[in-house]
């Protein structure tokens, strides 16, 4: 059976999207250049809407989306879409919150690794002419502790991957550990303050929250070990990014790596003075596979939800 929904995606998206949609019968209007002003002329001839991350779905677009059933995101947080409007209109918000588990789970490994061999500053190195090889002696991940703060989709698949290193993992969540995930990579149960002071590395996989907001504040980082490199792929706020540098800077962390920052695009931000820091532009979930299973769990979930099936 077909349906005849109309359909505005905002944003560049996997073309699988569009087909899936298509060989249902919706009609796309595929407009990945589109403005916020023509997004708010155009917005009330369409039943769902889908944005990934250049859109920002205000309360002033979603109030005049006065046919609209559906909000997609092709994406994990919803931070870009005004959840209250939608609510209120009766728009039935979703997201691909499993879509970017894989691609941030091997960044953090890519930065455990990088972090432990000095990989990027050896490369630094070269290019200007200095070969590093005496002081860049770097330690192994085999055997080392890394602490998972919030074992959702995330934690949980960069637990499995460390596990394969041969690296301890302890893990800290607000909810319940899945047992049955404990038991296969050997997780240890911690409160925060044990993990943070128990562990070579931490991963943050928690997301922005007013609880979470600065939950890695300067107090915090003078219980890790001096050696210890804490790595944020979440979200910017999560880490006090002030406190981490003094911590880097004055010795008493041994490093970090940070996809996602309280100010971006983090241009200028002095972090990237530090030499046992890594910094990339969120990239978290910018892989062609990470973008194209996103966009397929958000085709069958519309499709889903048009079939009254969830
Ligand atoms: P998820 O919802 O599956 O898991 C989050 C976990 O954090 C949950 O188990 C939750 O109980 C736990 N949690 C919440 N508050 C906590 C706290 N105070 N202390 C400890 N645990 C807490 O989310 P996910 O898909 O694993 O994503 C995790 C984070 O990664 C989110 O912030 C998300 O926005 C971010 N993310 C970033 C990128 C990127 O490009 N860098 C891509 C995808 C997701």
């Amino acid at each position: 059976m077909g349906f005849d929904d109309s359909v505005l995606i905002c944003d560049e998206v996997d073309p699988v999207l569009n087909k899936i949609l298509e060989d249902n019968g919706l009609k796309v209007s595929y407009e990945p250049k589109i403005t916020p002003d023509q997004i708010k002329e155009k917005i009330s001839n369409f039943n769902i809407v889908i944005v990934r991350s250049r859109t920002t779905l205000t309360k002033e677009m979603i109030e005049k989306a006065d046919k609209c059933k559906i909000i997609a995101r092709v994406g994990v947080g919803l931070d870009n879409v005004d959840q209250v409007a939608a609510k209120e209109k009766n728009i039935r918000v979703i997201n691909a919150a499993e879509g970017a588990m894989n691609a941030v789970a091997e960044l953090v490994l890519g930065f455990m690794l990088s972090l432990a061999r000095q990989t990027t500053r050896g490369d630094r190195a070269i290019r200007n002419g200095q070969w590093l090889k005496n002081e860049l002696k770097g330690t192994e991940l085999r055997g080392k502790y890394l602490g998972i703060v919030g074992l959702g989709n995330i934690g949980k698949r960069l637990g499995r991957l460390a596990r394969a290193l041969n690296m301890n993992i302890i893990g800290y969540d607000v909810v319940p550990i899945d047992e049955e995930f404990a038991k296969e990579v050997g997780l240890m149960k911690a409160d925060l303050d044990t993990l943070l002071q128990s562990s070579d590395y931490i991963s943050l996989h928690v997301p922005l929250l007013d609880s979470t907001y600065h939950l890695i504040n300067a107090q915090k980082l003078s219980t890790m070990k001096k050696t210890a490199k804490i790595i944020n792929t979440s979200r910017g706020g999560v880490i006090d990014e002030d406190a981490l540098y003094e911590a880097i800077k004055s010795g008493n962390l041994g490093g970090a790596a940070l996809d996602v920052f309280e100010k971006e695009p983090a241009i200028g931000n002095k972090l990237a003075e530090l030499d046992n820091v890594i910094l990339t532009p969120h990239i978290g979930a910018q892989t062609k596979e990470a973008q194209s299973l996103a966009a397929n769990i958000i085709g069958e979930k519309i499709i889903q939800i048009l079939r009254g099936v969830i």
